[in-house]
């Protein structure tokens, strides 16, 4: 996908590639394009909660890396179709499922808090020239709700058929946890809903995008198989954010969060409290925060119980093209192995 002024993922950071399916997807980031977007209109834009990293120059066009398979095909048209994400992580599955047939954008870039994201000047325009939004649903995106009614383009809700897992403490108590898209039984549906979305603007790739849904879905089985082996029955997952409940249910594991959903109200002397009652009483070993919020109130959790403060899990975005998890399978993967290694059984290979 392509982030405003972020520089492109290296094929030092593409995964290996899959076994082919019958319709060999090709593995490869599409291009940036020239005109990249429009800037702001006279606006400086206010990024209120995000913490985003000041936006570097853009990148020109030209620079699509080559995938690990070495395969490399010349980016979409200029005027081909391009849909727009609300944010990294779906930008980076909905990517999956495009490849190199359809340009995929975030509205967001890596490392902004999603939750309480306030949109800029910039953000209309890109909207209002999207061929098709797609957005994850169960009252994630709030911000993004005002645009609804106006959009142009064919807006999808990825989430779409999702068994919500409803939040069940804090002001959002008895609303939907907006993270289904961690479960692989949940991407899945994130998976063919994004296929059938891509074969609505280019029907002729309806069996190319519907392939790489199948492996990707055969590719997320997968990672969460191994790991579910690897853990205890009774392990629990301890979180800053309540964001992986429906990762937890696929694991059979336990969760237990700080907060349900981040917000303006993280970390209170309450919340630190019975995070580490149920930690002493349940014997947890370590425990987690997540990339995109301080870890100040977990570190006291860890501090007073003597678990470990594992990771950061990454969840509601991914990384910079350089960093750990560039992209929507290394994310899960990541966060994977993070937690099989602080809460599994047994040592990896
Ligand atoms: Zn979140």
């Amino acid at each position: 996908m392509t982030f405003l002024g972020m520089a492109k993922p290296t094929a030092g950071t593409a995964r290996p590639a899959a076994p082919p399916p019958a319709t060999p997807p090709v593995r490869r980031r599409t291009a940036v394009r020239a005109a990249v977007l429009p800037l702001a209109i006279g606006a400086v834009a206010v990024l209120g909660s995000c913490s985003a990293p000041a936006a570097a120059p853009p990148v020109p066009s030209g620079t699509a890396s080559s995938a690990a398979d070495g395969s490399r095909a010349d980016g979409p048209a200029e005027d081909g179709p391009v849909v727009l994400t609300t944010f990294s992580v779906l930008a980076s599955l909905v990517e999956e499922i495009a490849g190199d047939r359809v340009e995929v954008l975030s509205l967001t870039k890596p490392g902004v808090e999603i939750h309480g994201y306030e949109p800029t000047p910039s953000d209309l325009v890109r909207l209002s020239e999207a061929s098709m939004v797609l957005d994850n649903g169960l009252g994630l995106e709030r911000w993004f709700e005002q645009f609804t009614e106006t959009l142009d383009a064919e807006r999808v809700v990825l989430s779409a058929g999702v068994e919500p897992i409803d939040i069940a403490q804090g002001e959002y108590s008895g609303r939907p946890n907006p993270h289904a898209w961690m479960a692989p039984s949940a991407a899945a549906l994130y998976a063919d809903n994004a296929a059938a979305a891509l074969s609505r603007l280019s029907p002729e790739d309806a069996g190319y995008f519907r392939a790489n849904a199948e492996r990707l879905k055969e590719e997320l089985d997968a990672l969460v198989d191994d790991a579910a082996a690897r853990l205890p029955d009774d392990a629990a997952l301890v979180t800053c954010e309540g964001a992986f409940s429906y990762l937890a249910r696929d694991l059979g594991l336990r969760e237990h969060s700080l907060w349900p959903v981040n917000s303006d109200v993280e970390g209170t002397p309450r919340q630190i409290e019975a995070q580490i009652e149920f930690v002493r009483a349940n014997d947890v070993p370590a425990v987690f925060c997540e990339s995109t919020v301080d870890d100040g109130a977990q570190r006291h959790v860890a501090e007073a119980t003597g678990a470990e403060l594992a990771g950061p899990l990454y969840v509601d975005s991914i990384s910079p093209p350089d960093g750990p998890v560039p992209d929507f399978v290394s994310l899960l993967r990541h966060d994977l192995e993070l937690i099989t290694d602080a809460l599994g059984t047994e040592a990896r290979p």
